[in-house]
């Protein structure tokens, strides 16, 4: 017996960040956090979501009301990819584009949702069960505009918690003034454990090749978004000049841009992001590509839907601790030993609070 899709609404979330956060080109204002909420003839609710860091939530919300939400009601609920490709064609004038992109994810995961409420899954293991607990490094304690002691204060605390790493923002005006601040949090950890670098689409491949070279000793686990994402040239330059990886992938909003990157051995380590690459569909894609590649996949913020997808593919290395979602979920994500563990509850594994989710309904 098959199953429709019979009614389907969009609506905007505002969620305040928990601490300030800023890079090297922007600060977090707020998670504009877009839900998408799916019925089926089957009884079935599925609840998807996406997100910016500030703008355009409304923009994404507009697309899915004027034209992705409409076109779901009829559809087989149980053909994900038919649904993902109808959408996808249905918008065409607009990808590969940002806002289609958030759009289609936050559909998308409604449908991973009543996917494995119907297979009666947590998410992580209908999407491939590789092993449950992954890796966990912290991004929370490393704002640019923290002083070093605030960076060191909080890899020490992360070491101490059983993380496995940090990552610490990087871009400030001399290349002198981050090594300061790295090597002052490389001395307090000690070797063993990770420290990785974000730059946020910073540099000039020259500054990021006299950066990377100038941070050698360091022992850096990788170097984030050095470049702007269009520039794959010299992200391929940049891999070639230093031993360090390069990581990518929060910047793009395709699973062929990935292969653009990995094809030309331009990354080292792939940080796709459900939201941005259209949803949990060409996440996984991006993954299996990554893994026939030999690259790890450590996916860009989302820590609460990351967690299953990371723990589902082989190449999962990694989780990035940001807690964004406590305002409008009841539990969190589970933390032991300092490995995050996916969710054994069946769906996407998150556990929405409807009520203050609707307290923060702006839209
Ligand atoms: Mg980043």
């Amino acid at each position: 017996m098959s199953s429709r899709i019979t009614e389907a609404r969009a609506f905007l979330v505002d969620i305040a960040v928990e601490t300030e956060r800023t890079d090297a080109i922007q600060s977090f204002e707020k998670q504009e956090t877009v839900f998408v909420e799916v019925k089926t003839s089957d009884g079935l609710t599925g609840l998807g979501y996406s997100y910016t860091i500030g703008t355009g939530g409304r923009a994404v919300l507009s697309m899915l009301r004027d034209h992705l939400v409409p076109r779901l009601i009829g559809l087989d609920a149980d053909r994900i990819e038919a649904v993902w490709f109808a959408l996808y064609s249905a918008t065409r004038a607009t990808t590969t584009g940002a806002i289609t992109s958030l759009a289609l994810a936050a559909v998308d995961t409604a449908m991973w949702d009543i996917g494995a409420q119907r297979a009666g899954l947590p998410l992580w293991r209908l999407a491939g069960g590789s092993r449950r607990d992954v890796p966990l490094y912290d991004t929370e304690g490393g704002w640019l505009h923290l002083p070093t002691e605030t960076l060191v204060e909080g890899a020490l605390a992360s070491k101490a918690a059983g993380l496995s790493g940090v990552k610490l923002k990087i871009g400030k005006p001399t290349g002198s003034e981050d090594l300061e601040r790295l090597r002052a949090v490389r001395e307090a950890v000690g070797s063993g454990f990770d420290i990785m670098v974000d730059a946020n689409q910073s540099m000039t491949a020259a500054e990021a090749i006299r950066r990377a070279r100038l941070f050698d000793g360091l022992d850096l686990a990788w170097i984030e978004e050095p470049l702007p994402a269009d520039d794959i040239e010299g992200h391929r330059r940049l891999v070639a000049s230093t031993a360090t990886p390069i990581a990518v992938g929060e910047s793009m909003y395709s699973a062929s841009q990935f292969r653009e990157y990995l094809v030309r051995g331009a990354a080292g380590i792939v940080q796709v992001d459900v939201a941005r690459v259209g949803g949990i569909t060409p996440w996984l894609k991006v993954a299996h590509l990554a893994e026939t590649h030999n690259v790890d996949v450590c996916p860009h913020f989302l820590m609460e839907l990351h967690v299953s997808l990371a723990a589902a593919v082989p190449n999962g290395r990694y989780v990035e601790h940001i807690p964004q979602l406590r305002a409008i979920t009841r539990t969190q994500m589970e933390i032991v030993d300092g490995r995050a563990l996916a969710p054994e509850t069946i769906g996407l594994g998150i556990d929405w609070d409807e009520d203050a989710i609707s307290d923060r309904t702006v839209a």
